[in-house]
């Protein structure tokens, strides 16, 4: 029964691992026995990220700097991961930014920041890993969400596009690599207590009041509240899984 849910002997990269709700899912995925590599952009955070995960759970762990809008870099993170590491099994496509303003205040770069840090990385990283995964006829890739994959948000257009594209992605890649014997899934969090949101209470001061409202668990949720799903998605226990948005949001998208 423990081995429907271990990951040893398994490679994971998390992008956007270095911190909040990625950390919470490599943390996860190295106590369930898979090694780590943490791609993000900030190399001191990455190294240290890596080096404490290390630590703690004694499996390889290998920090890679990467900025997810750069299809080259991706590619040289992929080769660097297989040289040595030697295989790459899940793919978390975690990496994202959210700018908030009204829908008509945005300049297009500002559409190319979002979209390419939230989504067009996603189908970069996934295509990136597909080779490898396609040999070992084998392969999970996991892609974050949000709740604006689902409802609308007038201060987060750009972000919420990212997000419904993201379940869009994760749906069309299910269906092509399935004959692959890999599986894509999202997971969609709620509120979850991280840099990310800590901007958004400094942005609007009552967020925290309607959050808790909101939530019918009655918390935030923590980076680590993300693992468990993290661990079914990337584990054999969910082989026979494919093409889902999971929601992991205390409630939250069931509420009327
Ligand atoms: P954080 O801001 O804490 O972490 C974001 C991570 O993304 C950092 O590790 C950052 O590292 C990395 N990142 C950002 N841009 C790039 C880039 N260009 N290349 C590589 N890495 C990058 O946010 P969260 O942990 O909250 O968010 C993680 C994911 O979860 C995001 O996709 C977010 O949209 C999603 N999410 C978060 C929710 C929440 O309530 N917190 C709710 C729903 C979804 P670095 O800066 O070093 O590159």
């Amino acid at each position: 029964m423990n081995d429907l849910f271990s990951l040893k002997g398994r490679v994971s990269i998390v992008t956007g691992g270095n911190g909040g709700i990625g950390k919470g899912i490599a943390r996860g995925f190295a106590a369930a026995g898979s090694d780590i590599v943490i791609a993000a952009r900030n190399k001191s955070k990455t190294a240290e990220a890596a080096r404490e995960i290390q630590k703690e759970f004694g499996i390889r762990v290998l920090g890679v700097p990467v900025d997810v809008r750069q299809e080259d870099e991706i590619q040289f993170m992929v080769k660097q991961v297989l040289d040595k590491l030697g295989r790459v099994d899940i793919l978390v496509n975690n990496a994202g930014i959210n700018i908030r303003k009204n829908p008509q205040d945005y300049d297009v770069s500002e559409w190319d920041e979002v979209l390419n840090t939230n989504l067009r990385s996603a189908f970069l990283c996934s295509k990136a890993v597909y080779p490898a995964m396609k040999l070992a006829k084998s392969g999970k890739i996991i892609n974050i969400g949000s709740m604006t994959s689902i409802f609308g948000n007038a201060q987060a257009p750009l972000y919420g596009a990212s997000k419904g594209g993201i379940v869009q992605l994760t749906r069309s890649l299910a269906v092509a690599w399935a004959p692959d014997h890999i599986q894509v899934n999202a997971i969609l969090p709620g509120w979850i207590n991280t840099d990310l949101t800590r901007n958004a209470r400094k942005a609007w001061p009552n967020l925290n009041e309607r959050v808790l409202v909101r939530t019918p668990a009655g918390r935030w949720g923590e980076p680590d509240d993300l693992a468990g799903a993290a661990i079914f998605l990337a584990s054999p226990a969910s082989d026979f899984l494919t093409g889902v948005a999971l929601p992991v949001d205390g409630g939250f998208s069931v509420m009327t």
